[in-house]
């Protein structure tokens, strides 16, 4: 395995007298694609956000690439790229402009044309964000977290909402990023899209962890306990005859 980039033992959070995060530990390692699954309210995002400097923890201990989060929550910053949720841009600028902006905050010198690139978009350079499709909205919004180019990416529930060929179209450029050395970090509602994305998946409920591994040995493992599926397996399924008949190419203008 290669090297550690997250560390996070025994996290707490507590909001008031409600405990949303109770005693979480994890490893994610570099080059992984790592996925935080839960129900609505399981405490996904605020450990998303703890990790990302956004949110106080309330104990427990983290640390970024050797960067212990109490001590060095700037350098952390530095090395990190956190997706805003998409109401969060300025929807009157082109993407060029919100690139440019940006890049200012990070004081990184960036080639607007050259990100746009990356995720197919350079055709919408000097579209306001505003005139986005929603798939179109999170590849920019994916693409403003490469600015500063990070080390780690957290993307969180980046698929919501999207069509199947805009969901495709995003797990093509998150392994993408992850091949060109970027570890990531996502939270989804999908059990699809973590099972063929995600190397390893943390099953949050209630504040903990209650299992961790590969999609692969998740399965094995229930399998092997004896469960069996309650309704005969079908080869394919409706999403399969959804992709078959309409294709995988995206439909935004
Ligand atoms: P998830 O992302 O898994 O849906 P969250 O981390 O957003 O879950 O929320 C976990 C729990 O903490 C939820 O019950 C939520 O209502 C609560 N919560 C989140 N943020 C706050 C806050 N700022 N103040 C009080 N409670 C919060
Ligand atoms: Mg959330």
């Amino acid at each position: 395995m290669s090297k550690k980039i997250i560390q996070v033992t025994d996290l707490h959070k507590s909001y008031g007298d409600f405990e949303a995060v109770k005693g979480i530990s994890f490893t994610v390692f570099e080059g992984e694609i790592f996925g935080l699954l839960g129900p609505n309210g399981a405490g996904k995002s605020t450990t998303l956000e703890i990790i990302e400097t956004l949110r106080e923890k309330t104990s427990g201990e983290v640390w970024v690439d050797g960067l212990n989060l109490e001590k060095s929550p700037n350098e952390i910053k530095k090395i990190i790229g956190v997706q805003l949720q998409t109401s969060g841009f300025y929807p009157s600028l082109t993407l060029v402009e919100l690139i440019n902006l940006f890049s200012g905050l990070y004081n990184e010198k960036t080639d607007p044309l050259a990100l746009l690139d990356k995720v197919n978009l350079r055709d919408k350079a000097k579209a306001k964000f505003k005139e986005l499709s929603g798939g179109q909205k999170q590849r920019f919004s994916i693409a403003t977290t490469l600015i500063n180019q990070p080390k780690i990416i957290f993307l969180d529930e980046p698929t919501t909402g999207l069509d199947p060929q805009a969901r495709r179209n995003l797990w093509d450029l998150i392994r993408e990023i992850r091949n060109n050395g970027t570890t990531v970090i996502i939270t989804t509602h999908y059990m699809d899209e973590a099972e063929v994305l995600c190397d390893r998946v943390a099953i949050i409920d209630s504040g903990k962890i209650i299992s961790m591994n590969t999609p692969d040995k998740l399965i094995d493992e229930l399998v092997a306990s004896g469960f069996e599926k309650p309704k005969e397996v079908k080869q394919a399924n409706l999403e399969d005859v959804f992709i078959h008949l309409t294709g995988k190419a995206l439909r935004e203008a």
